[in-house]
């Protein structure tokens, strides 16, 4: 592990393992096998099931968490894995208060499945204080929050959620997909665990699904790490090191992402189509002044609603030629979603209830000019 650092920028590349002390790799190795031979029965060996440790898995949770600022990282096959693991430490009868703008598969999970296991879950406005207040209860355990929110990237006051949380007993984590560790460290800012899904920026290049926890407290991590062995839900020792591969670009990448979505979302402000655009980065933004104090730039995700609504959204839709349909984030390729039919079905009909007409874009690493003529020309194919 790297002694010599705390700057993003190196411990992203050298963080969490050294080179492969077998061969002298500069790169971490991954092995694909199952189990590790033992010399005999006695031997203290570190990886002997890779479904409980591998090397990979190893450095790469190293890394992330030293990224965070944190003691430990756990990972896990997916974002919604890692979800449903960290929702095992609420027991029958407790209550889990949640910002009323998240990712659509998270209300899911909550609502569907683990409502079942008489878990309570309640939806509140994280960016009024007053109203979390009020919703708190004694069986609150946990806060949970996206910050920026998906879809429309309103920001939540981190530290202040933080101390009404501690202040009613309840642990606060933060999902921190949309800005990663290279814009916002919510530990820093109070929260108990920090909630990845790796699959989008933290790997950056649309080609592996995973998730991950990162945590502050050495009795949370031995619990979660328990939860981890014995539920099994934990990536491949493979797609693991296809994150620490992408974790090595980020810092470069999110520059790129940040740069390009700020020019995107000022022109598409200017657009007579459109009635508002959601970007954290515009001073006419509502969190503008958060995003400035809690976050080292805006981000790369944009949402914008259309003055023609469902129709026009599906125009434009279906005209972009560089942004593609599709049902993700945080990849080197700009992709354009539809939440109302598409990560939002789930919640149609709900609190998070979405704008037929909004639009929401992950701005890639692409040639902004390229990405901005190709929106401008999308935007021309609206009819009335
Ligand atoms: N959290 C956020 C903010 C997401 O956008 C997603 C997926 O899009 C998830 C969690 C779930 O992650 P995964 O798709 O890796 O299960």
């Amino acid at each position: 592990m790297v002694k010599y650092t705390n700057r993003f920028e190196t411990l992203a590349i050298h963080g969490g393992g050294t080179p492969d002390p077998t061969a002298g790799a500069v790169v971490n190795q991954t092995h694909p096998t199952d189990a590790y031979a033992q010399a005999g029965l006695d031997e203290d060996k570190e990886h002997r099931y890779s479904q409980t440790t591998n090397p990979a898995r190893t450095a790469l949770e190293n890394r992330l968490a030293l990224l965070d600022g944190a003691k430990f990282a756990l990972t896990f096959s997916s974002g919604l894995a890692a979800t449903d693991v960290l929702l095992r430490l609420a027991s029958p009868g407790q209550h889990v208060l949640v910002g009323n703008n998240i990712y659509g598969s998270t209300y899911f999970l909550f609502e569907k499945i683990l409502r079942r296991y008489e878990i309570e879950f309640s939806y509140v406005d994280m960016s009024n204080i007053a109203s979390v207040e009020d919703a708190l209860r004694f069986e609150t355990c946990l806060v949970w929050l996206e910050s920026p929110m998906n879809p429309l990237l309103k920001l939540v006051d981190i530290s202040a959620i933080s101390e009404l949380a501690h202040e009613h007993g309840a642990q606060l984590v933060i999902d921190n997909t949309c800005a990663t560790p290279y814009l916002q460290r919510p530990l820093d800012l109070g929260a108990d665990f920090v909630l990845y899904s790796n699959t989008k920026y933290l790997a950056g290049h649309s080609d592996v699904i995973g998730g991950a926890i990162i945590i502050g407290s050495d009795d949370d991590y031995h619990a979660l790490k328990f939860l981890q062995n014995a539920i099994g839900a934990v990536p491949g020792a493979l797609d693991c090191w296809l994150i620490l591969r992408g974790l090595k670009t980020l810092s470069v990448r999110m520059e790129r992402h940040c740069y390009n979505a700020r020019l995107i979302a000022i022109t598409l402000q200017e657009h007579p189509a459109i009635s508002t655009v959601y970007y954290p980065g515009l001073p006419s933004n509502p969190s503008y002044r958060l995003a400035k104090r809690q976050m080292s730039s805006y981000g790369g995700m944009i949402a914008f609603i259309l003055k023609g609504g469902e129709k026009a959204a599906r125009q434009v839709i279906n005209n972009t030629r560089i942004f593609t349909l599709a049902e993700a984030l945080g990849g080197t390729e700009s992709l354009i979603d539809h939440p109302a039919s598409m990560t939002h079905t789930s919640a149609n009909d709900s609190v998070l209830a979405v704008n037929p007409g909004l639009v929401c874009l992950s701005v890639g690493i692409e040639h902004v000019e390229d990405l901005i003529s190709d929106l401008k020309t999308a935007l021309e194919s609206i009819t009335t």
